[in-house]
């Protein structure tokens, strides 16, 4: 049997196709073993959104060629379309596989084994036919439901390492996340590059989401990050269903409107804040993350201080903030005032206060509320960890609880170790669940 090892680096899309993989070599009689032991073949699946993604991904290329000189390394993912002819010259590497192909890799590397000769150019495109996974790296299900984006926001080079918008068939769509919770999984993550911008044949993003809400069986459907344009009002009336989580990681780059001019972003300051603010007046607990990039060219000291008064008056519970990195073959990166490394540094720290911050009051105001925490996983330590459906880490004495299982909790208090947790008591567990690979 041989041993196969992946890492993952980057967005929720870039996992949920390491899992498909991971699950198909699986079912190919591989041993699937950890990144940090010895294999045959590493996949390490890459991502280019910023500078420090692009050094991460060269140093994991270069870890699993350090730990296996034999070993077939295969390096997929954004940094693979952004990087290709340097990456095909690197001794470190086998093949170089771009996104359009990588649902190939488990032919690829069966064709090497068999000693046929094998290129990645010989397979076709196809960005969608992963198989359902089940054996992933993590106890949500992630869902692909499309790829590409046709935005071209100024300062991003996704559109370049992941091609022009695609959506997959919704009937794909429902099948597989029937095959994933038939398989046991309890809850299950819709991704994509630009999710929200998802159509196929006149199927938009709510109408999926519906159709996906009425699935029968005990789970419940999370959004992971979207782009803040284009809801309608059947958008903020669908979190009303009990199936779909109260938590959205909406986009915001910048709180000030002339620089969303230039990010070229397809909705203002305003209607952001607008959309925010309903949710909340509809849903009053419902948990607002985002990400914010900051020193983007010119930002002056009045543009980014519209961008901490909105994240300050918005109350996001987790900020994830990006120093602005210049992308090759971006408009941005002809843009005039290059801010410094100092500057980027100072406003990263001022958000990641900010952040902290709005945290500490969020889950200090979910205190006494319940939730219906799905068990992840169940340290040494007795302690059983997990989400809440308003995406809020929680933490809990472990009694006759295993992973995989919904526990619905009353939220007691606050516990900063590694990350800030909230801490919590049994109410009721519920019979089914338990580990579902
Ligand atoms: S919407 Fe903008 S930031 Fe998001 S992937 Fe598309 S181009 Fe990039």
């Amino acid at each position: 049997m041989k041993k196969i090892a992946f890492k993952t680096l980057g967005c929720r899309l870039n996992q949920y196709e390491t899992d498909a993989l991971a699950s198909r070599f699986h079912s190919g009689s591989y041993e699937i073993v950890d990144f940090s032991q010895p294999a045959d073949i590493y996949v390490v699946n890459t991502c280019t959104v910023t500078n420090q993604s692009d050094q991460k991904s060269r140093q994991t290329i270069n870890q699993a060629r350090r730990q296996n000189q034999q070993a077939v390394v295969v390096v997929t993912g954004c940094m693979a379309n952004n990087y290709k002819e340097s990456l095909l010259e690197s001794k470190a590497i086998n093949f170089v596989v771009d996104n359009e192909r990588k649902t190939s890799i488990f032919g690829l590397v069966e064709k090497h084994f068999r000693g046929e000769v094998a290129d990645p150019e010989g397979f076709d495109h196809d960005v969608f036919s992963y198989e359902a996974a089940y054996k992933t790296f993590h106890t949500r299900s992630m869902i692909k439901i499309q790829d590409g984006c046709d935005n071209f926001c100024t300062f991003c080079i996704i559109p370049k390492v992941r091609g022009r918008a695609a959506s997959r068939p919704a009937a794909e769509i429902y099948r597989n996340i029937a095959e994933v919770v038939e398989h046991g999984f309890k809850e299950v993550v819709l991704t994509g590059v630009n999710i929200g911008r998802y159509d196929d044949n006149g199927t938009n993003f709510e109408q999926l989401i519906e159709g996906i809400l009425n699935l029968p069986g005990d789970f419940r459907l999370r959004i992971s990050s979207i782009e803040p344009d284009g809801f309608t009002e059947r958008f903020f009336e669908l979190f009303s269903h009990p199936k779909l989580t109260p938590h959205l990681h909406l986009c915001l780059q910048s709180g000030a409107e002339s620089i969303l001019l230039r990010m070229r972003r397809m909705y203002t300051a305003r209607q952001f804040r607008q959309m925010a603010l309903k949710l909340r007046e509809l849903y009053p607990d419902f948990n607002l993350t985002t990400d914010i990039i900051v020193g983007f060219p010119g930002e002056t000291e009045a543009e980014f201080e519209a961008t901490t008064n909105l994240a300050k008056e918005l109350n996001f519970s987790h900020i994830h903030t990006f120093k602005y990195s210049v992308r090759s073959g971006t408009r941005a990166e002809r843009m005039p005032d290059q801010l410094s490394e100092k500057v980027k540094n100072h406003r990263s720290e001022v958000i990641r206060k900010i952040s902290e911050a709005n945290k500490a009051a969020y889950y200090s105001a979910m205190i006494g509320k319940t939730q219906r925490l799905l068990i992840e996983r169940i340290g040494n330590d007795g302690v059983a960890r997990g989400y809440g459906e308003s995406y809020i880490p929680i933490r809990i004495k472990a009694k006759n609880l295993k992973r995989n299982q919904f526990a619905e909790v009353i939220l007691t208090g606050l516990h900063q170790g590694k990350e800030l947790e909230m801490t919590a008591e049994l109410v009721i567990t519920d019979r089914s669940g338990g580990s579902n690979n």
